[in-house]
């Protein structure tokens, strides 16, 4: 593959675009139209519209109480599970859908892990009524099936990747081969990885979310809290969470998927135990096997199963602005039944490792809180 190195997109030494040419064409394209369109006052109205009407948007900040007696702190939860198909996918699917529709797409194609991200494709391609395929790994469909059914419902069609450990990131590299010959198509990516534009453009059309919570905490509490905590995969709902805070004095701490332990092939933890190098279009941190290839992830989490990591939390990392740390499945699953006993919400499997996460930072600290649930647990019922 011959790789094309644009100059921008690069967050201190990480990002980039490495991508034949023909790719980086397109993606050059859509960069241009991304960079015009955010400051057109027609296209905003239209996206933020639809975030109030269809999405159901701003999505409550609740206090939970419970939870906070339990830990020994003021918790409150962004409720991005409340969101029209359940998570914060959503958000970034409609603003990338109305980049398709301006660049006149007669074909969107997407990745998806837990579900979340192909649900929330197929359902802005139903509503614009553009064709649409979704990649997913073997085995995430085997243990995401309601999603899979809720996806050909809205009328897309499934691709299964039988490749590697039928996981994300062969749906990932099953989306991108397609893409490579079929470069027509819209490629409407679902976290902010992959290769320039993508990081950028994701993360602003997540961070509505750290938007949102600033007015929300300052209505609720007249400060700024003193810690936002997420759930990291490839790193969206995250960067969303915390894009309006990067430059205040506020502690941002993210939860990888640890898996079953601490090791190569046992594990989704990049930012703790990845090594450089470029993997699907972008330089970052990624797992790696002995060879110095990308090692296969693990981790119960679907939509944390992932080797790679966005190049801006590489970044994020390298500067120590936010803290990387790492939750096992079993404390994502103790997380996951308290939430559900105590408060009435029944988390996704993913968001409950950023509970998972308070639990152990915020023990009798009297700390003030966010903690972004990214998702609802639904789809995780009868795998728990
Ligand atoms: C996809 C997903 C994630 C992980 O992806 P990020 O890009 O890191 O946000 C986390 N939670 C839920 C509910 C998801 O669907």
């Amino acid at each position: 593959m011959t790789t094309n190195k644009n100059e921008s997109g690069y967050f201190g030494p990480y990002g980039g675009q490495f991508v034949p040419e023909h790719l980086a064409k397109k993606l050059n394209q859509l960069y241009k139209v991304f960079s015009e369109l955010k400051q057109d006052k027609a296209f905003n109205l239209e996206y933020i519209s639809l975030l109030k009407n269809y999405v159901g948007r701003p999505s409550p900040l609740f206090k939970a109480e419970n939870l906070s007696e339990i830990i020994g702190s003021t918790i409150y939860l962004k409720r991005e599970d409340l969101n029209h198909t359940g998570s914060h996918k959503i958000n970034n699917a409609i603003g990338q859908i109305l980049l398709a529709k301006r660049m006149g797409a007669r074909e969107i194609i997407a990745e998806t892990g837990a579900g979340q991200h192909g649900v929330a494709t197929a359902t802005a391609a139903s509503l614009m009524g553009i064709k649409c395929k979704i990649f997913i790994g073997k085995v995430d469909s085997e243990r995401q099936k309601m999603n899979v059914e809720r996806i050909k419902l809205l009328g897309a069609e499934v691709v299964l990747a039988a490749s590697g450990t039928g996981t994300l990131k062969d749906a990932v590299d099953e989306a991108l081969n397609y893409y490579v010959e079929n470069p027509n198509a819209f490629y409407l990516l679902g976290s902010a990885v992959g290769p320039h534009p993508y990081p950028e453009i994701v993360r602003h059309f997540q961070s509505v979310i750290s938007k949102e919570i600033k007015q929300q905490i300052f209505d609720a509490e007249q400060r700024l809290p003193q810690r936002i905590i997420a759930c990291i995969g490839g790193g969206s709902n995250a960067i969303g969470a915390f894009s309006e805070f990067l430059n205040e004095d506020v502690i941002l701490d993210t939860a990888e998927g640890g898996g079953r332990s601490f090791e190569i092939g046992h594990t989704a933890a990049t930012l703790n135990l990845g090594k450089e190098m470029i993997f699907q279009g972008s330089f970052s941190l990624c797992l790696q096997d002995e060879k110095g290839n990308a090692a296969p992830s693990y981790s119960i989490a679907a939509g944390l199963d992932y080797p790679g990591i966005g190049p801006e939390h590489a970044y994020l990392k390298s500067v120590n602005r936010v803290n990387y740390h790492v939750i096992s499945d079993q404390e994502a699953i103790y997380a996951y039944r308290l939430l559900a006993e105590k408060e009435g919400i029944i988390p996704a499997i993913e968001s409950a490792h950023a509970i998972a996460l308070a639990i152990k930072l915020l023990k009798n600290k009297n700390e003030l809180a966010v903690i972004n649930l990214s998702g609802r647990g639904d789809k995780d019922v009868a795998r728990i």
